[in-house]
């Protein structure tokens, strides 16, 4: 695996969230709608699977991979696509989505027709892994997917999943140990949190939190022949989360340089 080239892919897609890249009026677009608990992100690809335009909104609209407020998650992603629609000069017709592995059938089609309603035909529904793994290019290991309410763990056997469990420890429990800790509010912990200028210093306060995580992949991949573990997702962007995992789970633990864009331009890659 080379992760130089995962890394120079991802840190592309990051710059296309400020800028946009031209493309001409009839070239295919790739579309990736990532429906999250915290963000909802949209990332455009074009026709030769480089970022053209990423855009992305913090909405509590979604639960664990359940939409918990329809009419708001429509209308987050209608702002989105007009956003980037605006930027790039096209129209975005169709889009891939990704839920957590093991969502039911009702709520998948909940996903589809929040962005449908926001205007785009759903051209592939996948599980958030297979998705990540279309970026990781992952033949043997366990990628480990923390967002804001869960843990994730995905073990793939020659490319497929072969094995799912998802633990309801994420960001959100790390930011409300941080507004205990500093007695602060929620959103101010959420701000701290994600502010790298001091991971170094909330680390000690959110240890055992990251600890708990490593234990879950821990109990999860027991007894099993895994010689590495991959982290996605947002709350992996902490500084220093691989060391804890490293040192817990005693394998070679290997973190993109932006986690948390990972899955959502996976996405867009399946569309
Ligand atoms: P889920 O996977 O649980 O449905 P999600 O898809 O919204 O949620 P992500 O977008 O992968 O999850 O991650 C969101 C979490 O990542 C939030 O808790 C957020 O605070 C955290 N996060 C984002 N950026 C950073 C950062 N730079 N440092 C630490 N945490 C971060």
């Amino acid at each position: 695996l080379d992760f130089s080239s995962v890394d120079r892919l991802i840190a592309d897609l990051e710059t296309c969230l400020d800028t946009t890249r031209e493309v001409s009026p009839t070239e295919e677009l790739l579309v990736g709608v990532d429906l999250g608990t915290a963000f909802i992100v949209l990332v455009v690809m074009n026709s030769k699977r480089e970022p053209v335009a990423c855009a992305m909104e913090f909405a509590q609209v979604i639960k664990d991979g359940l939409v918990v407020d329809y009419m708001g998650a429509m209308t987050v992603v209608r702002r989105l696509k007009a956003q980037l629609e605006e930027r790039l000069g096209r129209e975005l017709e169709k889009a891939a989505i990704a839920v957590p592995p093991g969502t039911g059938e009702s709520d998948c089609k909940t996903h589809g027709y929040v962005v449908e309603g926001a205007g785009m035909e759903v051209t592939n529904l996948l599980d958030e892994p297979t998705a990540a793994n279309a970026v990781l290019g992952v033949e043997d290991g366990v990628i480990v997917d923390i967002g804001g309410g869960t843990t994730g763990l995905s073990i793939l056997e020659k490319g497929k999943v072969v094995y799912v469990a998802d633990e309801a420890t994420g960001g959100t429990h790390l930011s409300l140990v941080l507004s205990g800790a500093y007695k602060v509010s929620f959103e101010e912990a959420e701000e701290i949190k994600r502010d790298y200028g001091r991971h170094k210093e909330i680390f000690a306060a959110v240890r055992p939190v990251i600890q708990k995580m490593a234990t879950i992949v821990k109990g999860h991949i027991e007894g099993r022949n895994i010689k590495s573990v991959y982290l996605v997702g947002g709350t992996c962007c902490l500084t220093d989360m691989e060391t804890v995992f490293e040192k817990e789970l005693g394998i070679p633990v290997y973190k993109p340089a932006n986690p948390f864009l990972v899955t959502p331009m996976g996405i867009a890659l399946s569309s």
